[in-house]
């Protein structure tokens, strides 16, 4: 009976949805007209009451005519890793419910199910087709394309090379406790987040080879968010909505990169948020990145947002001068890169922005030397980091002040260090102290010391004069502000 239904089965849905959800079937028991049958998992009985109810009812009635019945029997996770079937009825008719994560599914679906009259199952077959339809994002099928079940991993992220530091430890060790055991820790769903190039996609590719590594047989699944949207557009216009649902239940560890990127997407949204309901339910693990905070996903729905916060949220933040140091070094070893030590020191220095940036420096500066023939040296570090430099300098600091005050002066910029006392000189050289004291953190004393050796009192009686000039004298007043317009906005 069972392989008759199959045949008509077959003859309504696409092959890979067969494959997927009809061939680990086991017809176990027909009786009086009610056939059992024995599915994997809570997961998968829930998924063949959603989605295939129509088809099922209509091969049930062709077999078994109007008093035809279906029962399942589910091979229920005993959560110890073994499982253990355990025969549970089930009307056809019952409409699919979850019950609360950590509870004993078996438990649970047993104490609801009841028996369906013969009649109800006879006058659902012959209803028209469901009417959810449009609400039901997992409708419609064709063949998976095969080519995504690649992981999409890309191997040269590892946990190895993945410098620790106070920037990414609660990131990184959680990473690594997922990894070591996806979808049994509390950290399910992971999410990292962090401003960008700070090693988000690292991380979360670290742990899906990791998975991958130790649990070949799983399917682990890495795509953008970005991917995931434009695969769902996609299967949308192709009518194949089903076949992508379907392909994604099929993972064991999914990793979402970018989840931003689902802002204000409402249709790809609420299929993320049934995908994420099914594995979560059966105990998969979902990995997601963002780059900012979950409070800040704006235009991403409440429900979503708060399923988040079911696991860990942890944040990677800009590495320090030691991590800056570590990671260098450590991407010269993995590429055969040579760099004296201090010009590795020097690029630690300059370059604290983010990671991705520290390495195209570091590329660019491979480049260069093969480009030149010519040895990595700091005069090319300089070189290279020109651009980021000239920016830290036009920060307001003791030389820009005394070269601008000289210059709007027309005086040599050493005489404001040299022991004359002419008045232009002593005018401009005062003003240069009282900006100095205003926007630059130099003590006095420091101040004194840059101006050729002048002490703390001199610099004192500068700021006091230049200050009383300004409260007295209109032009000398214009002068200041002026001057101050070339610090401003620095
Ligand atoms: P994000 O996804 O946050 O924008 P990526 O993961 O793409 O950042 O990281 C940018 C680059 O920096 C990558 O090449 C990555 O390997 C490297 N990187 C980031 N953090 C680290 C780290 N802690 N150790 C080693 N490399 C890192
Ligand atoms: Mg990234």
């Amino acid at each position: 009976v069972w392989a008759n239904c199959l045949r008509v089965i077959k003859a309504n849905i696409g092959e890979q949805s067969f494959r997927t959800w009809f061939e680990p079937i086991v017809p176990v028991q027909l009786h009086h007209n009610v056939l059992i049958i024995q599915v994997p998992s809570q997961f998968f009985y829930e998924w063949l009451e959603e989605h295939y109810v129509d088809v099922l009812k209509k091969s049930i009635y062709q077999e078994l005519g109007h008093e035809g019945r279906l029962e399942y029997s589910i091979v229920v996770d005993q959560g110890n890793g073994q499982s253990k079937p355990r025969t549970v009825n089930i009307p056809t008719s019952r409409k699919a419910a979850y019950p609360a994560p950590g509870n004993n599914s078996a438990t649970q679906v047993a104490a609801s199910a009841q028996t369906a009259s013969a009649r109800n199952v006879a006058a659902a077959a012959s209803a028209p087709a469901n009417p959810d339809t449009l609400r039901n994002p997992f409708e419609a099928a064709k063949g998976i394309d095969r080519n995504y079940l690649k992981s999409q991993l890309n191997h040269t992220y590892s946990f190895e090379n993945y410098i620790e530091g106070d920037c990414n430890r609660l990131a990184r060790s959680a990473g690594l406790a997922v990894a070591n055991k996806p979808g049994t820790t509390s950290f399910n769903p992971l999410m990292i987040y962090g401003g960008v190039g700070l090693g988000k996609t690292h991380l979360v590719q670290a742990i899906g080879n990791h998975v991958k590594a130790t649990t070949p047989d799983k399917f682990v699944l890495y795509v953008s968010a970005e991917k995931f949207t434009n695969q769902f557009i996609e299967s949308l216009r192709s009518n194949a909505v089903q076949d992508f649902a379907n392909f994604y239940l099929l993972v064991d560890t999914l990793i979402l990169d970018d989840v931003q990127f689902l802002s204000g997407k409402d249709k790809t949204q609420e299929m993320f948020f049934h995908i994420f309901n099914h594995l979560h339910q059966a105990g998969r693990q979902i990995v997601m990145t963002s780059d900012r905070p979950p409070r800040d996903l704006n235009g991403l729905e409440d429900r979503l947002l708060s399923r988040f916060k079911w696991g860990l949220t942890a944040d990677l933040q800009s590495p320090d001068f030691e991590t800056r140091m570590a990671i260098i070094q450590n991407k010269m070893q993995q590429d055969g890169i040579d760099i004296p030590p201090q010009v590795v020191e020097y690029l630690a220095h300059s370059v604290n922005t983010n990671v991705r940036e520290l390495e195209g420096v570091l590329i660019s500066l491979v480049a260069q030397s093969s480009l030149n023939r010519r040895e990595i040296d700091l005069e090319m570090a300089k070189q290279a980091l020109r651009h980021i430099i000239e920016e830290v300098e036009a920060e307001v600091n003791l030389d820009f002040i005394q070269k601008t005050v000289a210059e709007y002066f027309s005086i040599p910029v050493d005489l404001l260090k040299a022991k004359t006392r002419k008045k232009e000189v002593v005018t401009a050289r005062q003003v240069a102290m009282y900006f100095a004291k205003e926007h630059t953190s130099h003590s006095l004393k420091s101040i004194g010391h840059n101006f050729g050796g002048r002490d703390h009192s001199t610099v004192i009686h500068s700021v006091q004069t230049v200050s009383d000039l300004i409260d007295s004298d209109k032009s000398f007043r214009s002068t200041i502000a002026e001057l101050r317009k070339k610090f401003a906005g620095k």
